[in-house]
Protein backbone atom coordinates (compact mmCIF):
# COMPACT_ATOMS: atom_id res chain seq x y z
CA UNK A 1 0.00 0.00 0.00
CA UNK A 2 2.54 2.17 0.82
CA UNK A 3 4.21 2.05 -2.44
CA UNK A 4 1.40 3.95 -4.21
CA UNK A 5 2.14 7.07 -5.10
CA UNK A 6 -1.14 8.52 -4.48
CA UNK A 7 -0.91 7.22 -0.79
CA UNK A 8 2.66 8.40 -0.30
CA UNK A 9 1.15 11.99 -1.99
CA UNK A 10 -1.43 11.94 0.34
CA UNK A 11 0.27 10.45 3.94
CA UNK A 12 2.90 12.78 4.09
CA UNK A 13 2.75 15.85 1.19
CA UNK A 14 -0.74 16.85 2.59
CA UNK A 15 -0.04 16.64 6.29
CA UNK A 16 -0.45 19.20 8.62
CA UNK A 17 2.83 21.22 9.99
CA UNK A 18 4.86 18.55 11.41
CA UNK A 19 5.34 19.08 15.46
CA UNK A 20 9.61 19.17 15.09
CA UNK A 21 8.80 22.09 12.41
CA UNK A 22 6.15 23.67 14.16
CA UNK A 23 9.02 23.95 17.77
CA UNK A 24 11.57 25.11 15.42
CA UNK A 25 9.05 28.20 13.82
CA UNK A 26 8.29 28.73 17.68
CA UNK A 27 12.17 28.62 18.72
CA UNK A 28 12.42 31.02 16.39
CA UNK A 29 10.03 33.88 16.35
CA UNK A 30 9.01 34.94 19.90
CA UNK A 31 5.79 36.41 18.65
CA UNK A 32 3.00 34.29 19.38
CA UNK A 33 1.07 36.62 17.45
CA UNK A 34 3.03 36.00 14.22
CA UNK A 35 3.22 31.95 15.01
CA UNK A 36 -0.30 32.03 15.62
CA UNK A 37 -1.26 33.92 12.09
CA UNK A 38 1.19 31.92 10.23
CA UNK A 39 -0.03 28.61 11.36
CA UNK A 40 -3.38 29.49 10.58
CA UNK A 41 -2.53 30.44 6.65
CA UNK A 42 -0.05 27.29 6.49
CA UNK A 43 -2.91 24.85 7.36
CA UNK A 44 -5.19 27.29 5.08
CA UNK A 45 -2.87 27.22 2.39
CA UNK A 46 -2.44 22.97 2.77
CA UNK A 47 -6.15 23.27 3.27
CA UNK A 48 -6.86 23.92 0.06
CA UNK A 49 -4.04 22.22 -1.90
CA UNK A 50 -5.40 19.77 -4.98
CA UNK A 51 -4.54 16.38 -3.40
CA UNK A 52 -5.02 14.34 -6.70
CA UNK A 53 -3.76 16.10 -9.29
CA UNK A 54 -7.18 17.62 -10.11
CA UNK A 55 -7.90 20.18 -12.93
CA UNK A 56 -6.61 23.66 -12.10
CA UNK A 57 -9.22 25.71 -11.15
CA UNK A 58 -11.95 22.98 -10.42
CA UNK A 59 -13.33 22.72 -7.30
CA UNK A 60 -14.86 19.26 -5.54
CA UNK A 61 -17.93 19.28 -4.00
CA UNK A 62 -19.49 16.29 -2.40
CA UNK A 63 -23.28 16.78 -2.82
CA UNK A 64 -25.03 14.74 -0.20
CA UNK A 65 -23.62 15.33 3.24
CA UNK A 66 -25.90 15.22 6.79
CA UNK A 67 -24.74 15.60 10.55
CA UNK A 68 -25.95 13.46 13.20
CA UNK A 69 -25.81 14.08 16.80
CA UNK A 70 -26.70 10.29 17.36
CA UNK A 71 -28.84 7.34 16.20
CA UNK A 72 -29.14 4.21 17.86
CA UNK A 73 -31.36 3.20 20.86
CA UNK A 74 -29.28 1.63 23.37
CA UNK A 75 -28.78 -2.32 22.30
CA UNK A 76 -30.35 -3.47 25.82
CA UNK A 77 -34.09 -1.16 24.96
CA UNK A 78 -33.99 -2.99 21.33
CA UNK A 79 -31.93 -6.91 21.10
CA UNK A 80 -33.42 -7.05 17.93
CA UNK A 81 -32.08 -3.91 16.50
CA UNK A 82 -29.83 -5.11 13.19
CA UNK A 83 -27.45 -2.32 13.70
CA UNK A 84 -24.52 -3.33 15.84
CA UNK A 85 -23.99 0.28 17.79
CA UNK A 86 -20.54 -0.67 18.10
CA UNK A 87 -19.98 -1.12 14.01
CA UNK A 88 -22.06 2.09 12.51
CA UNK A 89 -19.87 5.07 13.55
CA UNK A 90 -22.80 7.08 14.05
CA UNK A 91 -24.03 5.01 16.54
CA UNK A 92 -21.82 6.03 19.10
CA UNK A 93 -19.98 9.05 17.50
CA UNK A 94 -20.83 12.23 16.78
CA UNK A 95 -20.98 13.51 13.62
CA UNK A 96 -21.17 17.00 13.24
CA UNK A 97 -20.11 20.14 10.81
CA UNK A 98 -16.61 20.69 12.73
CA UNK A 99 -15.62 16.77 12.07
CA UNK A 100 -16.70 16.92 8.53
CA UNK A 101 -14.91 20.39 7.54
CA UNK A 102 -11.89 18.90 8.65
CA UNK A 103 -12.24 15.39 6.51
CA UNK A 104 -13.02 17.95 3.84
CA UNK A 105 -9.80 19.61 4.10
CA UNK A 106 -7.72 16.15 4.12
CA UNK A 107 -9.55 15.19 1.25
CA UNK A 108 -9.61 18.29 -0.94
CA UNK A 109 -13.18 18.80 -0.75
CA UNK A 110 -13.80 22.52 -0.89
CA UNK A 111 -17.90 22.15 -0.44
CA UNK A 112 -20.51 19.81 0.24
CA UNK A 113 -24.29 19.93 0.41
CA UNK A 114 -26.02 19.56 3.51
CA UNK A 115 -29.38 17.84 3.01
CA UNK A 116 -31.45 18.59 6.34
CA UNK A 117 -34.77 16.75 7.83
CA UNK A 118 -35.86 16.12 10.62
CA UNK A 119 -36.85 12.65 12.65
CA UNK A 120 -40.35 13.19 11.08
CA UNK A 121 -39.62 13.41 7.75
CA UNK A 122 -37.67 10.03 8.40
CA UNK A 123 -40.49 8.37 10.25
CA UNK A 124 -41.00 5.18 8.29
CA UNK A 125 -37.48 3.70 7.85
CA UNK A 126 -36.85 4.66 11.65
CA UNK A 127 -39.87 2.88 12.32
CA UNK A 128 -38.39 -0.39 10.13
CA UNK A 129 -35.36 -0.01 11.37
CA UNK A 130 -34.87 1.57 15.00
CA UNK A 131 -38.25 0.70 15.90
CA UNK A 132 -38.92 4.15 16.91
CA UNK A 133 -41.94 5.30 18.37
CA UNK A 134 -42.16 8.64 17.75
CA UNK A 135 -41.96 9.75 21.11
CA UNK A 136 -39.67 13.12 19.84
CA UNK A 137 -37.47 12.67 23.39
CA UNK A 138 -33.67 12.58 23.56
CA UNK A 139 -34.21 8.79 23.76
CA UNK A 140 -35.81 8.89 20.56
CA UNK A 141 -33.10 6.85 17.84
CA UNK A 142 -32.73 9.69 15.71
CA UNK A 143 -31.11 12.44 17.78
CA UNK A 144 -30.35 15.52 15.42
CA UNK A 145 -32.88 17.86 13.35
CA UNK A 146 -32.59 20.19 11.01
CA UNK A 147 -31.88 23.09 13.18
CA UNK A 148 -28.73 21.08 14.44
CA UNK A 149 -27.48 20.37 11.09
CA UNK A 150 -28.15 24.19 9.96
CA UNK A 151 -26.09 25.39 13.35
CA UNK A 152 -23.01 24.08 11.33
CA UNK A 153 -24.32 25.35 7.79
CA UNK A 154 -24.29 28.56 9.60
CA UNK A 155 -20.57 28.24 11.35
CA UNK A 156 -19.06 27.47 8.10
CA UNK A 157 -21.00 29.34 5.14
CA UNK A 158 -18.32 28.98 2.80
CA UNK A 159 -18.52 25.01 3.06
CA UNK A 160 -21.88 23.75 3.33
CA UNK A 161 -24.68 24.25 0.74
CA UNK A 162 -28.27 23.81 2.08
CA UNK A 163 -30.84 21.52 0.53
CA UNK A 164 -34.19 20.88 2.94
CA UNK A 165 -36.51 17.57 2.94
CA UNK A 166 -39.75 18.02 1.38
CA UNK A 167 -42.67 16.16 3.47
CA UNK A 168 -45.39 17.19 1.90
CA UNK A 169 -47.98 16.00 5.36
CA UNK A 170 -45.83 18.08 7.64
CA UNK A 171 -48.03 21.07 10.00
CA UNK A 172 -47.77 24.69 8.31
CA UNK A 173 -46.51 23.64 5.73
CA UNK A 174 -46.17 26.80 3.79
CA UNK A 175 -45.52 29.15 6.63
CA UNK A 176 -42.16 26.41 7.21
CA UNK A 177 -41.23 26.27 3.76
CA UNK A 178 -41.35 30.54 3.56
CA UNK A 179 -39.22 30.81 6.54
CA UNK A 180 -36.57 28.18 5.15
CA UNK A 181 -36.72 30.20 1.61
CA UNK A 182 -35.63 33.14 3.91
CA UNK A 183 -32.57 31.43 4.97
CA UNK A 184 -30.59 30.68 2.01
CA UNK A 185 -31.84 27.39 0.78
CA UNK A 186 -30.68 26.49 -2.48
CA UNK A 187 -32.37 22.80 -3.44
CA UNK A 188 -34.87 21.00 -2.40
CA UNK A 189 -35.12 16.99 -1.78
CA UNK A 190 -37.91 14.84 -2.95
CA UNK A 191 -38.36 11.73 -1.07
CA UNK A 192 -41.47 10.13 -2.62
CA UNK A 193 -41.29 6.56 -1.96
CA UNK A 194 -39.95 6.93 1.88
CA UNK A 195 -42.86 9.38 2.30
CA UNK A 196 -45.34 7.76 0.37
CA UNK A 197 -47.08 10.58 -1.86
CA UNK A 198 -47.18 11.55 -5.23
CA UNK A 199 -45.56 13.74 -7.25
CA UNK A 200 -48.45 15.54 -8.45
CA UNK A 201 -49.46 16.30 -4.40
CA UNK A 202 -50.58 19.98 -4.16
CA UNK A 203 -47.64 20.67 -1.55
CA UNK A 204 -45.19 19.61 -3.72
CA UNK A 205 -46.41 21.62 -7.12
CA UNK A 206 -46.72 24.42 -4.48
CA UNK A 207 -43.19 24.34 -3.43
CA UNK A 208 -41.52 24.12 -6.96
CA UNK A 209 -44.06 26.85 -8.28
CA UNK A 210 -42.07 28.61 -5.16
CA UNK A 211 -38.24 27.05 -6.50
CA UNK A 212 -39.35 28.60 -9.82
CA UNK A 213 -40.04 31.79 -8.51
CA UNK A 214 -37.15 32.50 -6.34
CA UNK A 215 -34.50 31.35 -9.15
CA UNK A 216 -33.84 28.15 -6.89
CA UNK A 217 -32.61 25.73 -10.14
CA UNK A 218 -32.18 22.44 -7.84
CA UNK A 219 -34.68 19.75 -7.02
CA UNK A 220 -32.88 15.98 -5.83
CA UNK A 221 -35.37 13.09 -5.57
CA UNK A 222 -34.67 10.12 -3.66
CA UNK A 223 -37.04 7.38 -4.68
CA UNK A 224 -35.40 4.91 -1.62
CA UNK A 225 -38.36 3.14 -0.40
CA UNK A 226 -40.40 2.52 -3.30
CA UNK A 227 -42.85 -0.51 -1.88
CA UNK A 228 -45.59 1.20 -0.32
CA UNK A 229 -48.81 2.66 -2.65
CA UNK A 230 -46.66 3.63 -5.63
CA UNK A 231 -44.30 1.10 -8.09
CA UNK A 232 -41.48 2.19 -9.89
CA UNK A 233 -43.66 2.38 -12.98
CA UNK A 234 -46.07 5.02 -11.27
CA UNK A 235 -43.50 7.46 -10.20
CA UNK A 236 -41.92 7.21 -13.78
CA UNK A 237 -44.73 7.94 -15.07
CA UNK A 238 -45.32 10.90 -12.74
CA UNK A 239 -42.14 11.91 -13.42
CA UNK A 240 -42.99 12.32 -16.58
CA UNK A 241 -45.84 14.88 -15.76
CA UNK A 242 -43.85 16.92 -13.27
CA UNK A 243 -40.44 17.47 -15.13
CA UNK A 244 -42.86 18.50 -18.44
CA UNK A 245 -45.29 20.90 -16.34
CA UNK A 246 -41.41 22.38 -14.22
CA UNK A 247 -38.97 22.03 -17.16
CA UNK A 248 -36.99 25.05 -15.81
CA UNK A 249 -36.29 23.35 -12.78
CA UNK A 250 -32.88 20.97 -12.92
CA UNK A 251 -33.58 17.41 -11.40
CA UNK A 252 -31.16 15.07 -9.91
CA UNK A 253 -31.52 11.06 -9.09
CA UNK A 254 -29.98 10.47 -5.59
CA UNK A 255 -28.45 7.28 -5.19
CA UNK A 256 -28.47 6.86 -9.08
CA UNK A 257 -31.89 6.32 -9.08
CA UNK A 258 -32.18 2.48 -10.01
CA UNK A 259 -29.41 0.92 -8.72
CA UNK A 260 -30.89 -1.05 -5.51
CA UNK A 261 -34.04 -2.95 -4.80
CA UNK A 262 -37.05 -0.74 -4.10
CA UNK A 263 -36.19 2.10 -6.04
CA UNK A 264 -36.77 2.60 -9.57
CA UNK A 265 -36.05 0.50 -12.72
CA UNK A 266 -33.26 0.85 -14.73
CA UNK A 267 -34.82 1.07 -18.28
CA UNK A 268 -37.28 3.00 -17.35
CA UNK A 269 -35.22 5.80 -15.51
CA UNK A 270 -32.12 5.79 -17.74
CA UNK A 271 -34.77 6.66 -21.09
CA UNK A 272 -36.19 8.87 -18.84
CA UNK A 273 -33.06 10.85 -17.93
CA UNK A 274 -32.14 10.73 -21.73
CA UNK A 275 -35.94 11.95 -22.70
CA UNK A 276 -35.30 15.08 -21.09
CA UNK A 277 -31.35 16.03 -21.38
CA UNK A 278 -32.33 16.14 -25.43
CA UNK A 279 -35.69 17.80 -24.95
CA UNK A 280 -34.45 20.47 -22.02
CA UNK A 281 -30.88 19.51 -20.54
CA UNK A 282 -32.10 19.58 -16.98
CA UNK A 283 -31.39 16.12 -15.13
CA UNK A 284 -28.19 15.05 -13.40
CA UNK A 285 -28.23 11.64 -11.19
CA UNK A 286 -25.24 11.55 -8.43
CA UNK A 287 -23.61 8.37 -7.79
CA UNK A 288 -23.50 7.79 -3.77
CA UNK A 289 -24.01 4.47 -3.72
CA UNK A 290 -21.00 3.91 -1.19
CA UNK A 291 -23.43 1.96 1.45
CA UNK A 292 -23.57 -0.62 -0.79
CA UNK A 293 -19.85 -1.60 0.00
CA UNK A 294 -17.51 -2.81 2.90
CA UNK A 295 -14.21 -2.23 1.50
CA UNK A 296 -11.69 0.20 -0.48
CA UNK A 297 -11.97 1.07 -3.13
CA UNK A 298 -15.63 0.49 -3.37
CA UNK A 299 -16.41 -1.63 -6.33
CA UNK A 300 -20.35 -1.61 -6.24
CA UNK A 301 -20.05 2.35 -6.16
CA UNK A 302 -17.77 2.45 -8.87
CA UNK A 303 -19.48 0.11 -11.53
CA UNK A 304 -22.67 2.33 -10.61
CA UNK A 305 -20.72 5.43 -11.45
CA UNK A 306 -19.49 3.79 -14.42
CA UNK A 307 -22.73 2.62 -15.62
CA UNK A 308 -24.50 6.17 -15.07
CA UNK A 309 -20.79 7.80 -17.54
CA UNK A 310 -21.93 5.33 -20.33
CA UNK A 311 -25.34 5.59 -20.50
CA UNK A 312 -26.15 9.43 -19.59
CA UNK A 313 -22.77 10.70 -20.22
CA UNK A 314 -19.79 12.34 -18.53
CA UNK A 315 -22.00 15.81 -17.69
CA UNK A 316 -24.41 14.54 -15.99
CA UNK A 317 -23.08 12.36 -13.08
CA UNK A 318 -22.34 13.72 -10.11
CA UNK A 319 -20.23 12.94 -6.92
CA UNK A 320 -21.62 12.28 -3.68
CA UNK A 321 -21.36 10.41 -0.59
CA UNK A 322 -24.09 10.33 1.68
CA UNK A 323 -21.35 11.24 4.70
CA UNK A 324 -22.13 9.90 8.06
CA UNK A 325 -24.15 6.90 7.20
CA UNK A 326 -21.09 5.85 4.83
CA UNK A 327 -18.59 6.57 7.61
CA UNK A 328 -18.04 2.65 8.73
CA UNK A 329 -17.29 1.85 4.92
CA UNK A 330 -14.09 4.22 4.54
CA UNK A 331 -12.18 6.96 5.50
CA UNK A 332 -13.54 10.16 3.90
CA UNK A 333 -10.47 10.91 2.24
CA UNK A 334 -10.73 7.37 0.52
CA UNK A 335 -13.91 8.04 -1.56
CA UNK A 336 -11.96 10.92 -3.35
CA UNK A 337 -9.32 8.43 -3.72
CA UNK A 338 -11.16 6.17 -4.97
CA UNK A 339 -12.45 8.22 -8.03
CA UNK A 340 -8.78 9.58 -8.74
CA UNK A 341 -7.50 5.81 -8.84
CA UNK A 342 -9.75 4.08 -10.61
CA UNK A 343 -12.59 5.97 -12.65
CA UNK A 344 -9.34 5.77 -14.97
CA UNK A 345 -11.31 5.85 -17.99
CA UNK A 346 -12.59 9.81 -17.56
CA UNK A 347 -10.66 12.31 -18.71
CA UNK A 348 -8.84 14.76 -16.20
CA UNK A 349 -11.41 17.32 -17.61
CA UNK A 350 -14.34 14.89 -17.45
CA UNK A 351 -13.11 13.97 -14.02
CA UNK A 352 -12.92 17.76 -12.79
CA UNK A 353 -16.66 17.95 -14.05
CA UNK A 354 -17.93 14.36 -12.12
CA UNK A 355 -16.12 15.83 -8.71
CA UNK A 356 -17.72 19.08 -8.65
CA UNK A 357 -18.58 20.71 -12.64
CA UNK A 358 -21.79 18.86 -12.92
CA UNK A 359 -22.65 19.57 -9.23
CA UNK A 360 -22.47 23.61 -10.36
CA UNK A 361 -24.43 23.18 -13.37
CA UNK A 362 -27.10 21.77 -11.59
CA UNK A 363 -27.68 23.97 -8.79
CA UNK A 364 -26.75 26.67 -11.30
CA UNK A 365 -24.30 27.98 -8.83
CA UNK A 366 -20.82 29.97 -9.99
CA UNK A 367 -17.36 28.43 -9.07
CA UNK A 368 -15.87 29.76 -6.07
CA UNK A 369 -11.76 30.19 -7.05
ZN1 LIG B 1 -28.55 10.76 2.81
Amino acid sequence: MSGSPVLREYGWGARLIPLPTLRRMTLRMSSRRWILKTTVATIASLAARRLFGQEPGAEVIDMHVHFVRKLTTPQGRHPEIRDNPLVSHWTWHEHNGDLLVQEMNRAGVGRALLKTFNAEDIAYPLRQDFHSDDSGTDEAPFQSSEGYMLEYRDKYPDRFIWAATVNPSIESFHERWTAKFSRNLRAIVLFPGLQDHRLDHENVTWILEECEKRGIKGVLMSFENVNRSHTSADYIEQLYDMIDAHPNLHYSFMHTGYQVPHTLEREPTLRLINHFNEKYGNIWAQTGNYYLDTRYPFPTQLAGTKDLYDNIGADRVVWATDWPWIENIGKYYQFVQSVEEHCTYMSPAEKAKYLGGNALDFLALPLVQ
